[in-house]
């Protein structure tokens, strides 16, 4: 296994709302995909080291967004079980294009998390969709 150990650099693209949330949509990174992974102003930033993988190799991620509910995301698909040494967890991916794992589900409590670097950063659109 190749495991990459990356600096603080890949902090430049989140925003932070002043509740501590996401201040951007996020999406999956492929190009053609694009997929709407889940909205702005929906998850906290999470700091755990934690090693993901990724095709061959294994990085090591320090940061994710922390869903504590599996419908605060858009879209998003689930593995089947793994254990690993921090438990049973699933991992994540992208429900379009299966790129991924984009982060990991522990399966004790339910709570989401989602890397940081793995998913792309877009300006919430504003649309007229009114449920109130
Ligand atoms: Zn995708």
């Amino acid at each position: 296994m190749n495991e990459t150990n990356e600096s603080n650099s890949m902090d430049h693209d989140v925003v932070l709302l002043s509740n501590g949330n996401n201040g951007l949509d996020c999406h999956c990174k492929i190009p053609d995909c694009n997929s709407l992974i889940f909205r702005a102003d929906t998850a906290p930033l999470y700091k755990e080291e934690r090693k993901l993988p990724l095709g061959d190799r294994v990085d090591t991620i320090s940061s994710f967004w922390r869903l504590d509910d599996v419908f605060k995301f858009e879209n998003v698909t689930f593995t089947k079980e793994t254990q690993t040494e921090q438990g049973k967890i699933k991992y994540l991916a992208c429900c379009d294009c299966e790129y991924g794992p984009i982060g990991y589900q522990n399966l004790e409590n339910q709570i989401c998390y989602v890397a940081i670097d793995r998913v792309k950063y877009c300006q919430p659109k504003i649309d007229g969709n009114s449920n109130s």
